[in-house]
């Protein structure tokens, strides 16, 4: 019988981001009585979550839902500065994990607006990070989801148009997009360095590397993971078959028969812990062979602020 190899793709899981969100959620449930609350998902994670609820951490959809006085926590993904003035009336104690390339973006947002810029957001309309971007300046940023929109778009002055872009986007999508923008808006203004993340980059990288070569790739995460979601989208677009995996009854769901090399990988917020189990019931499933293909080495951390 031919054996079959399992490749665990790298760069995968935690960023710097995610890491620092994590080690603030933490740092909080030490120092501050519980309970301690988070405004929407700390990062998009199931395991990450249920692991910081079992400590005494309360997620709530809508600020309102905490109580007067009470600490709250703000999650990697960022919030609309609408949501910090709301805090603020509530007399909530806030903490903020908002992970600082996602700041990076809100800065550019304001810095364009204050300037007279029509601001065109690259990025998905509902996910949290394009909501607190766009809430900087929601008069001057029209998101702008795919081509259609782009090709779409009107400006009052389309001399003065700038173009960002969400931090977890598919990077060839995203060229498209600009393309298109770039035909229509000549002096489109753009920031000085790239706002699709070094984390997002690389893991798509990776894996569009190795999905020339696997019959199939697996991605660990979660289904409103942005960048999980572009792994799987990264790897079909070479013609590799993909599939998300955010629990091991989906892992167990995936099929596998006449797949001889697997790769697996994991989006920027899914844990060690559940790449390591992952990998032993893969091995249960006949893959046998492990290794490891490291394509890019990582060494971004990002200071942790003192929490209290
Ligand atoms: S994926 Fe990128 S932008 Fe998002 S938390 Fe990680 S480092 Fe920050």
């Amino acid at each position: 019988m031919t054996a079959r190899k399992l490749v665990l793709i790298s760069p995968h899981g935690f960023c710097a981001g995610v890491e620092r969100a994590v080690q603030i959620a933490e740092a909080l449930l030490r120092s501050t009585p519980k309970p301690v609350y988070c405004l929407k998902e700390i990062v998009h994670n199931r395991q990450i979550i249920d692991s910081l609820a079992a400590r005494g951490m309360v997620f709530v959809h809508d600020i309102h839902d905490i109580p007067r006085g009470a600490t709250v926590l703000f999650s990697a993904h960022g919030i609309p500065p609408s949501t910090r003035a709301t805090a603020h009336e509530l007399g909530l104690h806030t903490v903020d994990a908002t992970c600082p390339f996602v700041t990076k973006v809100h800065h550019e947002v304001t810095r364009y607006a204050a300037q007279g810029f029509s601001i065109l957001l690259i990025g998905h309309h509902q996910h949290d990070e394009i909501i607190g971007v766009a809430g900087e300046a929601p008069d001057r940023v029209t998101v702008i989801a795919d081509d259609q929109d782009a090709r779409s778009v009107t400006v009052p002055n389309p001399e003065k148009v700038a173009v960002l872009t969400q931090t977890t986007l598919n990077v060839d999508e995203v060229s498209g997009v600009m393309a298109i923008l770039r035909n229509r808006f000549p002096h489109l203004q753009t920031p000085p360095s790239d706002d699709i993340c070094y984390a997002t980059r690389n893991r798509q990288q990776a894996v569009r590397l190795f999905a020339k070569k696997a019959d199939a790739i697996i991605v660990l995460g979660a289904e409103n993971s942005s960048n999980s979601n572009r792994l799987v989208e990264v790897a079909r677009a070479e013609g590799c078959s993909a599939y998300l995996a955010s629990t091991f009854e989906k892992l167990e769901a995936i099929p596998l028969d006449g797949i001889l090399t697997l790769g697996i990988t994991a989006g920027a917020s899914t844990p060690e812990s559940f790449v390591n189990d992952a990998i032993s019931r893969m091995k249960a499933r006949g893959f046998e062979t492990i290794e490891e293909l490291s394509v890019i080495r990582e060494d971004i951390h990002f200071p942790v602020p003192a929490v209290s």
